[in-house]
């Protein structure tokens, strides 16, 4: 295999920093050829200083000449810099890539998504958002194109890889088990007095900041069951969620026959990330090997929905079709955000999502605009929801 080129876009997170450990580990496999980010320059110039990427983009057109400069200050000339929104856009359906590793958080990577999809294009997906709101459309534009999606979510990466041997008519009845960590908050009945610190330390994954208040919620898992659904073609009453604390499993596949598939391993995103980079091959990821005896015994509990209903909302949306899933996640964004930023507690991110959808009439758009329109509307909603329940005129 000759020597493939990377693009990573949203490298300075949680998802991006893992891969660049992959790529790290096997200079004789791949290139970094493309990098992009959000806001902050200093990260990206850290990466751009140690693995000398063609090309380099901050969606912030602010913070250009701060990138501008900071290139200069440490010497790293012949490196193509922009900003923008659009440069995502740009590295994705970037002719020179060979694979598309999307990792940015949220619905601002929706546009990115469809642009490597339309390009044909090998996209490693991290960002479950663009899955979530893109739905048959961007099944249908990659399955158009002959774009290959390689699912990077730890629990899609598994089932994908239960999949690999089934034929289309096993497929038709398989039933998917998602497993969930049940987050920081699992047991509890009562999760009034949680604060952002609380919610962003998870038990089992370190990750970003947004997924991890979804795993607290359990809105990661809706999202993934969404997801799941579309990746898969397989609808929501054949995916089915069990709670696993050891996330040792990363989830399941069952057959008519009462087989059941399961890829395991130990709690690292390098572990799906390499998969993704090399397959049809395997790689080293760096991961240690799982070592069953030490951990014991492994464990499972049925989601409690009472307490997190934002999984129960999100089953609802995705069963309900049309654009509910936009509206969730474009809600669910909102909401986070507001936590995060101490505007409304934690168990009004599921109250505000809930009004969100009350609020919004459901449409149905057949076109990325529509998409787009409908997650603006969304969010608009969920703003309002928020300033009228903090003005108290609920
Ligand atoms: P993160 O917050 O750590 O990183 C997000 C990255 O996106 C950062 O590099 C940020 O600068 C960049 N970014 C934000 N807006 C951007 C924009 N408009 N253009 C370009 N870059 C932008 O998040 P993360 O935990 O790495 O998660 C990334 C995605 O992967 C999410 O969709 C998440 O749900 C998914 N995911 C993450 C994990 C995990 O373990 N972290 C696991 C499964 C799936
Ligand atoms: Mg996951």
């Amino acid at each position: 295999m000759s020597v493939q080129k990377i693009t990573i876009l949203g490298a300075t997170g949680s998802i991006g920093r893992s891969t660049l450990d992959v790529l790290k580990a096997h200079p004789d496999k791949f290139a970094l050829h493309a990098i992009s980010g959000g806001s902050r320059v200093e990260p990206l110039l850290d990466i751009a200083e140690a693995f000398r990427p063609a090309r380099v983009a901050v969606a912030d057109e602010r913070a250009l000449p701060a990138l501008i400069a900071g290139a200069k200050a440490r010497g790293l000339t012949g490196i193509e810099l922009s900003a923008g929104a659009e440069a995502s856009v740009k590295f994705a359906e970037d002719a020179e890539a060979d694979q598309v590793v999307q990792a940015i958080v949220g619905a601002a990577g929706l546009a990115p998504t469809f642009a490597a999809a339309r390009a044909g294009k090998r996209l490693l997906l991290a960002n479950k958002e663009s899955v979530v709101c893109g739905g048959a459309l961007l099944m249908r534009t990659a399955e158009e194109k002959d774009a290959k999606i390689l699912p990077v979510d730890s629990e899609h990466s598994a089932v994908f890889q239960c999949l690999e041997s089934a034929t289309a008519k096993t497929r038709e009845t398989a039933r998917i088990v998602l497993t969930a960590s049940g987050g920081p908050f699992r047991g509890r009945k009562d999760l009034s007095g949680i604060t952002p610190e609380m919610a962003v330390k998870h038990p089992k994954w370190s990750m970003g900041r947004k997924i991890s208040v979804d795993s607290a919620t359990l809105m990661n898992k809706g999202l993934e069951v969404i997801e799941a659904s579309w990746l898969f073609g397989v609808p929501a009453d054949r995916i089915d969620v069990v709670v696993h604390p050891e996330s040792i499993i990363h989830s399941m596949v069952t057959f008519d026959d009462g087989a059941v598939l399961a890829e395991l391993g130990n709690p690292d995103m390098k572990t799906p990330i390499a998969y993704a980079l090399s397959w049809p091959e395997r790689i080293v990821s760096g991961v240690a090997p799982l070592d069953l005896a030490r951990i014991g015994r492994l464990t499972f509990e049925a989601p409690d929905l009472e307490t997190f209903p934002l999984l129960r909302i999100a089953y609802e949306a995705l069963a309900a079709g049309g654009d509910r899933t936009i509206v969730l996640n474009g809600a669910n964004e909102e909401a986070v955000a507001a936590f995060l930023d101490h505007e409304i507690g934690f168990t009004a991110i599921a109250d505000t999502v809930r009004a969100a959808l009350d609020a919004c009439a459901q449409t149905t758009p057949a076109s990325l605009e529509e998409i787009f329109a409908v997650d603006a509307a969304a969010r608009a909603a969920t703003r309002r929801y928020i300033e009228r329940t903090r003005c108290g005129g609920r």
